[in-house]
């Protein structure tokens, strides 16, 4: 067990929403935590109506799938996630709304598996994929990583028997910027992790390179990326470090550049980090009236090759060629990634 900073009143609602199932207890005091994540799931789809309704619409779900030179991008339609889609993030629309993740404002059926010390493992009622997990930190906090960038590397490969972890940026998909929060879902579900192999090869540039840590630069016409690959949460850490101070250099936000980030672990060959570097939160389609509207608010499943779109004349309607421009639109501009690489280069060749 991890001792835990809560004042009495937070002990108390944490021992209410833990989840005490006895066989996922068993794997949580091995550290199993894909397997207790899974029994949650499982349990949580019979006990939890709201939740059972989430993942039945996601059953009539359509899926339409654009091929590019070398990779896939499939594009799905999920009337669901229209609410997420919507989602207003400015300060006073944030402020008039009760947090969905602080746990006093959860739904009562909403169980938990705690996640170390500080975060907690619930599933999200609104899913993408068949098992989709959200992992808020219990404070309430800003959505910003730096600091836990190392819990979101471990999550990651405490959750990896199973799943795949990723993190939206306040201003790049995040429903709730004000409340920290991770998201796991499905190994092998999203078309990016297949096809990287043939994009790094076909696209990538290499900034640095030695036997323990890769990291890659990628613009593969559609997305411009950073690709971590190591086997060492330190290395990990540490590129991704250099990542942020340069990009920060660059970055016209006062509290976090803009990217959204998704971690892919296996034993084998340890963490595959996806940084996919933005420049703005929504693109012009998004805004746009009547015919040319396409509500597609891309964040990091959207750039691992499954767009989310909840609007079925939208779905309809979207082309490749308006994939390439939605994700051009939000993706960092050329110079600004030229200059990432380069000073990314320099940094990790010191
Ligand atoms: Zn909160």
């Amino acid at each position: 067990m991890y001792k835990l900073d809560l004042n009495y009143k937070g002990l108390l609602l944490l021992q209410k929403i833990l989840f005490k199932d006895k066989e996922a207890k068993k794997y949580l005091e091995k550290d199993e935590f894909a397997e207790a994540a899974k029994i949650l799931l499982r349990n949580q789809r019979l006990d939890w109506q709201m939740l059972a309704d989430g993942y039945s619409s996601l059953e009539n779900q359509q899926v339409k799938e654009f091929q590019f030179d070398g990779f896939v991008i499939k594009v799905q339609y999920n009337t669901g996630r229209i609410h997420s889609a919507l989602v207003k993030i400015d300060e006073e629309s944030l402020n008039s709304r009760k947090c969905f993740l602080c746990s006093e404002n959860r739904p009562v059926e909403q169980k938990a598996i705690q996640y170390k010390k500080d975060f907690l493992i619930i599933c999200n009622p609104f899913p993408i994929l068949h098992e989709h997990f959200t992992i808020p930190s219990i404070d309430h906090k800003p959505q910003r990583i730096r600091n836990h960038f190392n819990t979101f590397l471990s999550v990651s490969k405490d959750l990896s028997k199973y799943y795949n972890v990723f993190y939206n940026g306040q201003k790049c998909g995040a429903s709730a910027p004000d409340h920290l929060h991770f998201q796991a879902v499905t190994k092998n579900s999203l078309p990016i992790e297949s096809d990287i192999k043939m994009i790094k090869s076909e696209y990538g540039i290499t900034l640095s390179e030695d036997f323990d840590l890769t990291v890659t630069g990628i613009d593969d016409t559609v997305r411009r990326f950073i690709l971590i690959e190591g086997k060492k949460d330190r290395d990990v850490q540490y590129a991704f470090e250099k990542f942020y101070k340069v990009f920060e250099m660059i970055s016209a936000e006062d509290e976090e550049p803009m990217f959204n980030i998704l971690s892919v672990y296996t034993e084998k060959k340890g963490w595959k980090i996806f940084l996919f570097a933005r420049s703005k939160h929504r693109p012009s389609f998004y805004y746009f009236e009547g015919e040319e509207r396409i509500l597609l608010s891309p964040a990091a499943i959207d750039f691992s090759g499954l767009c989310v779109v909840p609007v079925k004349e939208h779905f309809d309607r979207i082309t490749k060629d308006h994939l390439i421009k939605i994700f051009r639109e939000v993706s960092l501009g050329k110079e600004a990634f030229e200059f990432l690489k380069s000073g990314l280069e320099r940094r990790l060749n010191e």
